[in-house]
């Protein structure tokens, strides 16, 4: 091969190395929306965050890169840790809108710490910590789950309401099928749990489901208050 082949040949194997490097090493990301009812019934009792107890909405639970054959990867990179000083312009909607339940009582700092350790570690092939969050953040609001869901007369009021009817309504307005996750609760109620909308690779835009969660809901599920 003459100079100007190899030439080619590095540039090629060079180019490989790029993009191989710039690709997203996961298929799509699941943006999981917890209901608080449901979590506080299921631990019999949670706990409030330390700013008081959160608004009776959607929160988020994270957002979690994943493969088309529904397994996914978990805790990337021991090496990138969770830097509270990249979020400070988000805090406040984090708090707001990423409450925790958990126990005992923090600030919430532990919840996000721990979804970008075990997921936003896996994409930050496409996003930095800042807008893992940020992402997370938009596409809660876009998905605006509670008020399409009481728009549709489906109301976090105790009732039982049908599957079917919860994953029309949310289809019918944001345009994918989402997947819906059940609890039971301590008298064994299905309740409404959590509520999955695919993302795709860019962590911006929704997309149809490459593979749905197991949601272990039966025909009728319990919208609990909280
Ligand atoms: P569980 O066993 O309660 O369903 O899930 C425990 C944790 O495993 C979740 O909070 C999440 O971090 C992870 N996990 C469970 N299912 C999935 C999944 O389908 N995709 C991804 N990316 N993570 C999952
Ligand atoms: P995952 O299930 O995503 O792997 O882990 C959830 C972790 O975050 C658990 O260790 C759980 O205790 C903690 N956590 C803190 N606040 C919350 C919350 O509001 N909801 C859920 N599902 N987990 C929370």
């Amino acid at each position: 091969m003459g100079a100007k082949g190899w030439f080619i040949l590095k540039l090629l194997m060079f180019q490989g190395l790029f993009i191989s490097h710039s690709q997203e090493d996961f298929d799509f990301f699941y943006l999981v929306l917890q209901w608080p009812g449901a979590y506080c019934d299921t631990k019999r009792s949670c706990c409030y965050p330390t700013s008081g107890k959160p608004a009776a909405d959607f929160g988020i639970h994270g957002l979690w890169p994943n493969y088309k054959d529904g397994s996914y990867p978990s805790n990337c990179d021991p090496d990138s840790e969770f830097d509270k000083s990249q979020i400070t312009d988000l805090v406040s909607s984090l708090k707001k809108k990423w409450p925790t339940l958990a126990c005992p009582s923090n600030e919430g700092f532990k919840f996000w710490e721990h979804e970008w350790e075990k997921h936003g570690t896996c994409s930050q092939s496409v996003m930095d910590q800042h807008d893992y969050f940020d992402n997370s953040l938009k596409l809660r609001d876009k998905a605006n789950l509670l008020q399409i869901l009481t728009n549709s007369g489906i109301k976090p009021d105790d009732g039982f309401y049908d599957l079917i009817k919860i994953r029309n309504a949310i289809k019918d307005a944001i345009g994918f099928t989402p997947g819906i996750e059940c609890n039971k609760d301590p008298e064994r109620n299905d309740q409404l749990h959590q509520i999955y909308i695919c993302v795709d690779t860019s962590g911006t835009e929704f997309i149809e489901c490459p593979v749905l969660p197991r949601g272990r809901c039966p025909s009728q599920l319990q919208f609990a208050k909280f």
